[in-house]
């Protein structure tokens, strides 16, 4: 069975779960009209179906490469960016001054979850350049933006992002890269990033490389920093292509997943670049891509927990083995799916899948609303569920994956399934744009200087609809209640830790509880929509019956403190 973007799913929770009207309802957003949400979802699903689902293999099997210094992509991948590019999906977010649609992230959302469940690595392009173009709005001067938006948004010129450095991976005030002023308003940018995706490729147009480096004299750290576009070609005033930049591709990394995205060392030896934003004020300015990126690289992890669950349960479907309890009965498929681990497995997988959509579209809806109203609860409940979104969607990318690898049994793996590709690709979403333990440092440190404020407002949030439960779902609601409230004793005990290694320690579990009750709030908000004891209460009861109580293990370990850690010797543990 083909790849099928959730298109029905996607309005439900809309509609029903995230409380999408609230941004539609805003003057800014007033055009996304359920109808326009309709139609976009549909025309994303077609290309995402149809296009490019069927180049995920080639990704995988014909990497991109590197060929006299010029990356040549996988077989088929050129049509697919153009087949991205005149659909305008990558504009969908971007402002309408410079040809964007000017429509919500929370859309941005659909189309990066459609394009990752059926083509990750490919995906991955327009996923940077509308980083890149966020950035560049809010940060770029305005001839920066005449000359560089019109053709990041059309598709026809890609962005990336260059951070790391080989000594400079999370740390990334240990950059060394070097930005020396010319005196014409340009710099000289010297230095090599590694690990930059689609750093080059060979779909035409040019490339934009959105460089941290330091200014001479700058201070060390991240407050020397300072942002740089540098262009593999230099435009001409009228956007036509001028020389060459001096700067080149060195190597393309081997990688367990996402063979399809090139994975560029890139070298800069006095390339031409220019500011972006202020002197020294490049970390606030590239924020403003990571935290595009963060919430797009949790609805990766998404994508591909989508992919992987329709892939099995095709498979699922197929396969028969041994006599299932189901056997003779109206119901029985007579395959493996009736099995009940099978069946354990296969609900795992689903009801994961949809918490983690709902904690994403959540933040998206959050981010809108920021942009729609300028309002402060809005920004920190944005900026508090994009850890959350990031490494939550990708764990449950990595955790459904696997379970897909599982009921393919053998053939699991076996690469000629594909099974094992969604497993391998999905691997880095945990470790890029910030791993998922610097994640959930930034949720328990920066995102909780409010004394656990914006926490405990979802937190509320949670136990309102646990009680609109009680009349309804008396058992669902009580559990979630119960859950909430655990929930909010880690969080006055995070709160309470002045010393911040205390909160680091169980910083991860922290996350992860919270996303687990989190979950579980949105499983309820589904079952009440829904109104009878139909699919989605039936899968609200499994998730909050089986996975909810993993609340409880995660926030214990949450609040264990850092002591225990060091109790063992470096010495007793490499021993
Ligand atoms: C396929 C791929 C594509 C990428 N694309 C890009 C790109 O386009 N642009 C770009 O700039 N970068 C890119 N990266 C780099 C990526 O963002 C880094 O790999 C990531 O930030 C982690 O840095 P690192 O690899 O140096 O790991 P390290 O920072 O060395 O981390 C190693 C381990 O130590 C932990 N750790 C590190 N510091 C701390 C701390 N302070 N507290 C607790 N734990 C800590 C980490 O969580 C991790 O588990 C890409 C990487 C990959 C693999």
């Amino acid at each position: 069975m083909p790849y099928r973007s959730p298109v029905s799913e996607y309005k439900f929770v809309l509609e029903h779960v995230v409380g999408f009207s609230d941004v539609s309802s805003t003057d800014t957003y007033a055009e996304a009209t359920p109808d326009t949400v309709d139609a976009i979802l549909t025309e994303v699903a077609k290309l995402a179906d149809e296009v490019m689902a069927p180049l995920n293999r080639n990704g995988d099997l014909d990497p991109a490469r590197l060929e006299n210094g010029v990356v040549r992509t996988s077989k088929g991948f050129a049509d697919g960016y153009k087949a991205m590019t005149e659909g305008g999906w990558l504009g969908l977010a971007a402002t309408p001054e410079y040809g964007g649609m000017g429509l919500p992230q929370t859309l941005s959302c659909a189309v990066n979850d459609f394009f990752a469940a059926s083509c990750m690595s490919l995906g991955l392009n327009p996923l940077l350049t509308q980083g890149h173009i966020e950035a560049l709005e809010h940060h770029a001067p305005d001839w920066m933006k005449d000359l560089y938006l019109p053709k990041l948004i059309s598709g026809e010129w890609s962005g990336t992002m260059n951070l790391t450095e080989p000594q400079a991976g999370s740390d990334v005030g240990a950059l060394t890269s070097k930005a020396e002023p010319q005196g014409d308003g340009t710099y000289a940018i010297s230095g090599q990033k590694i690990y930059i995706s689609w750093g080059d490729h060979d779909f035409g147009g040019n490339i934009c490389h959105l460089v941290l480096a330091r200014l001479p004299d700058a201070a060390p750290g991240t407050k020397g920093i300072s942002l740089f576009m540098v262009p593999k070609y230099i435009p001409n005033e009228d956007g036509s292509l001028g020389e060459a930049n001096s700067l080149r591709v060195v190597s393309l990394e081997h990688k367990l997943g996402i063979h399809g995205s090139p994975t560029c060392v890139m070298e800069y030896d006095r390339a031409t670049g220019w500011l972006v934003g202020e002197e020294n004020k490049g970390m606030a300015a590239m924020f403003t891509m990571m935290n595009n990126a963060r919430l797009g690289v949790g609805i990766q992890g998404i994508g591909i927990a989508e992919g992987a669950m329709q892939h099995a349960i095709a498979y699922a479907m197929d396969r028969k083995q041994g006599r299932t309890p189901l056997d003779g009965t109206p119901e029985g498929t007579g395959t493996i799916l009736d099995h009940a681990d099978v069946r354990r497995m296969v609900a795992t997988m689903k009801a994961d899948t949809f918490a983690a959509r709902a904690i994403a579209l959540a933040c998206g809806v959050g981010i809108d609303m920021t942009a729609a109203t300028g309002d402060k609860a809005w920004t920190a409940r944005a900026a508090f569920l994009t850890p959350i979104a990031k490494a939550f969607g990708t764990e449950v990318g990595i955790r459904v994956s696997e379970l897909g690898v599982q009921i393919h049994g053998g053939m699991g793996f076996i690469e000629e399934t594909g099974a094992a590709q969604y497993s391998r690709d999905v691997r880095v979403t945990a470790i890029y744009e910030g791993t998922n333990g610097i994640q959930a440092m930034d949720m328990v440190a920066r995102k909780m200087m409010d004394g656990g404020e914006t926490a405990n407002a979802i937190i509320d949030e949670i136990e309102a609809t646990a009680e609109e439960a009680r009349a309804k779902l008396p058992d669902l609601g009580e559990a979630v209640w119960q859950s909430a409230e655990t929930l909010r004793e880690a969080t006055e005990w995070m709160t309470a830790q002045g010393e911040l290694n205390e909160r680091f320690a169980g910083a991860v579990p922290y996350l992860m509880g919270f996303a687990r009750v989190l979950g579980a709030h949105y499983h309820l908000k589904a079952a009440l929509a829904e109104g009878d004891n139909g699919p989605r209460t039936r899968l609200a009861r499994f998730y909050i019956t089986r996975l909810l109580p993993e609340h409880i293990g995660h926030l214990a370990h949450a609040t264990c403190g850092a002591e225990d850690l060091y109790a063992l010797t470096t010495d007793e543990l490499t021993a």
